[in-house]
């Protein structure tokens, strides 16, 4: 296999959208256009061994998608927001929950308070902690995982030891580089040096939460904020003219459904990602 495969599962923020208590217009007239305007909470798998974040809709992501977990090898996690950590769902992976479960123990990162979530919910089922093999993510320290993937967790602008991440695959699996850029407001320098410091960028995501409200863009970003770190990106070279950057994290607070976004982010080569998008490199 020399290319890489990514698959947005869910393209939501924290509460859906439409949300279950809203009935504000985007909500309403996301039910009305249905389509890629139906979210759900964020979350993708890349071919069918890695997966980033492990919300509380993966299972019904996996039946919507026609794929399954039966191959994963590596499970990262971006955060401790429980829009992206479930820890509970990954009783799952152990008989008789499933008949095929994995033949070794899955690689689990994820920072601290990710692994003391996963200890706290899993720590009374050791026949499931046995099934996961779980790695300490650090600020900046690249991690390589037994089947020769790189992870460099990096600093997002979100909550405490939040990451976004550059992963970039094994030679063997074609050598392939993602930057995963969400949560995170506008990305510190620290995260802009090291990206154009690496290897070019095959796939860039974007957090654009806040939609089309002006904002300070810290926490999360709009699609001005996503504009400006993608001319960033470019300029210090990270991202080239065959990168696809890719906005997705939408909250219905953002104000621009699908179609809008897709006008709005248009003139600057970032396209808008929906729920079941499959982006090949
Ligand atoms: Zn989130
Ligand atoms: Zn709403
Ligand atoms: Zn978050």
């Amino acid at each position: 296999m020399t290319g890489m495969e990514l698959l947005l599962l869910g393209t939501a923020a924290a509460e859906g959208w439409p949300a279950p208590f809203c009935r504000c217009v985007n909500c309403e007239e996301a039910r009305r256009r249905g389509g890629p305007n139906i979210r759900m909470r964020s979350g993708a798998l890349i071919d069918d061994d890695l997966k980033i974040d492990y919300g509380a809709d993966t299972v019904v992501q996996m039946q919507r998608s026609g794929r399954s977990l039966a191959n994963l090898r590596t499970l990262v996690f971006t955060h401790q927001h429980s829009d992206h950590i479930i820890p509970q769902e990954l009783w799952w992976v152990i008989p008789p929950f499933t008949q095929t479960p994995p033949a070794s123990p899955i690689t689990v990162c994820g920072n601290a308070q990710v692994l003391e979530l996963v200890r706290q919910d899993l720590g009374n089922r050791p026949e499931v902690i046995k099934q996961l093999d779980l790695r300490l993510l650090e600020c900046m320290c690249p991690l390589t995982m037994p089947g020769g993937d790189t992870l460099l967790p990096l600093p997002a602008d979100h909550i405490e030891n939040a990451f976004v991440l550059r992963i970039t695959r094994s030679a063997a699996r074609g050598g392939k580089t993602l930057f995963y850029g969400h949560d995170s407001g506008l990305y510190p320098e620290a995260t802009l040096e090291a990206l154009a410091k690496g290897p070019a960028l095959d796939i860039a995501l974007f957090d654009c939460t806040n939609g089309g409200l002006k904002t300070e863009n810290r926490g999360h970003m709009g699609v001005d904020g996503v504009v400006k770190m993608a001319a960033e990106l470019r300029r210090r070279g990270a991202a080239t003219a065959q990168t696809r950057l890719i906005a997705t994290h939408f909250s219905h607070n953002g104000g621009l459904l699908h179609e809008e976004l897709v006008g709005a982010f248009l003139p600057h080569g970032i396209d808008v990602a929906f729920d079941g998008m499959t982006v090949r490199v």
